[in-house]
């Protein structure tokens, strides 16, 4: 049975509380292989417990965390603050971890786009990321993805939510697999040279980040591929 958490300093930690805690049973695709676009077995799980994280000891008690989307200097200023900024870095580094939009900037080595000149990075994954990509006139709108690691929880596209959200810009390590891409919307600023979509969720071994915000649509397929994960993590640990 897995323990999850939702790190709950600031921004949209509630709703993915609650979805966490509506996907309580149920069966996750386990990778057979190392490709986690490719899942063989099916494995029963329960969800024990859904936390509100906001300190080291609730970390310590979870198996597998998300970050939420908000807003990433504040978190980051947040979690030092607290003292959390060392537990968190070192939680992401070995437990399965998902950030989502906000959260994919805490997780990425390099980040662009920041006005203030600079943030704390937890740098789990060594991805670059530009913060705000799709800029004002493109605040906030929804796209549909093709994500095949998504395709053993259903098939229909993704329609995905992005609210002034990053981009990755740049892969850094072999190990970092693309899950989904998206055509840049009509009115965003022109992409990095050499690539025709813009990277929205990646993944390195634990680690998952999402630029978009799958809390907000009702389809809750993020949530049960990383639930999966959590659930793979913890059956090779026992
Ligand atoms: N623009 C925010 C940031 O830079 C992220 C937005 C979001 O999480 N929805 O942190």
């Amino acid at each position: 049975s897995l323990h999850l958490g939702v790190l709950a300093l600031q921004g949209a930690f509630a709703e993915h509380i609650h979805i966490l805690q509506s996907l309580a049973h149920g069966n996750v695709h386990i990778s057979g292989n190392e490709d986690p676009t490719h899942s063989s077995e099916n494995v029963p799980f329960t969800v024990a417990s859904v936390r509100a994280v906001r300190n080291a000891e609730e970390l310590a008690a979870i198996d597998g965390l998300i970050i939420p989307g908000g807003e990433s200097t504040t978190m980051a200023l947040i979690a030092e603050r607290t003292g959390l900024w060392e537990p968190l870095a070192k939680f992401t580094r070995t437990k399965p971890t998902w950030g989502t939009c906000a959260g994919m900037i805490m997780l990425a080595s390099a980040a662009t786009g920041t006005k203030q000149g600079g943030q704390r990075l937890l740098q789990t994954l060594p991805i670059a990321v530009q913060r705000n990509r799709f800029g004002s006139q493109l605040a906030s709108f929804e796209a549909e993805l093709d994500a095949p690691c998504l395709e053993p929880f259903g098939l229909h596209p993704f329609r995905a939510v992005f609210i002034r959200a990053p981009v990755v810009t740049a892969l850094n390590a072999p190990e970092v697999q693309v899950l989904a891409q998206i055509d840049a919307p009509v009115g965003s600023d022109p992409l990095p040279e050499g690539s025709t979509r813009d990277v929205v969720a990646v993944r390195r071994n634990h680690c998952l980040a999402t630029a978009f915000h799958p809390e907000l649509t009702g389809d809750n397929r993020w949530h049960h591929y990383f639930v999966s994960m959590v659930a793979a993590y913890v059956a090779q640990r026992t």
